[in-house]
């Protein structure tokens, strides 16, 4: 396998019956017209976050100032009859040490993901 690209893009419709319709999307675009969510969040619809934090337990054991994320953006099919799992797309980030200390404080704060960096921009 070749050295990895990010942003990864996988299926913007369903693998399994080409449907269009994403529960995730839809359900996130109710809360927004709710107002239940700010505009412009969630843009990429559902993901899951995964810290690699063993970075920071380099060979030197220096601290590094980041350590990079794998943002797994995926959707549910929203045909009744299919409901497929799939991924939309994999995007790598840099989350800075210190945002994550300072989540660690009191809730309220937007959702970590919003202060993450991208690490390349894709425009
Ligand atoms: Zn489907």
């Amino acid at each position: 396998m070749d050295k990895l690209e990010f942003p990864i893009e996988g299926h913007s419709v369903c693998p399994n019956c080409g449907g269009a319709e994403k529960i995730g999307r839809a359900f996130i675009d109710e809360l927004i017209a709710d107002k239940k969510l700010p505009e412009g969040t969630f843009r990429e619809g559902l993901a899951i976050s995964i810290p690699f934090t063993q970075v920071l337990q380099s060979a030197l054991a220096m601290p590094v100032p980041a350590f990079p994320v794998l943002q797994i953006c995926f959707e549910i099919c929203g045909n009744s009859e299919c409901h497929t799992f799939y991924i939309t797309k994999i995007i790598l980030s840099q989350q800075d040490v210190q945002v994550q200390m300072k989540q660690q404080g009191p809730p309220g704060g937007l959702p970590g993901q919003r202060k993450m960096k991208p690490h390349f921009l894709t425009g």
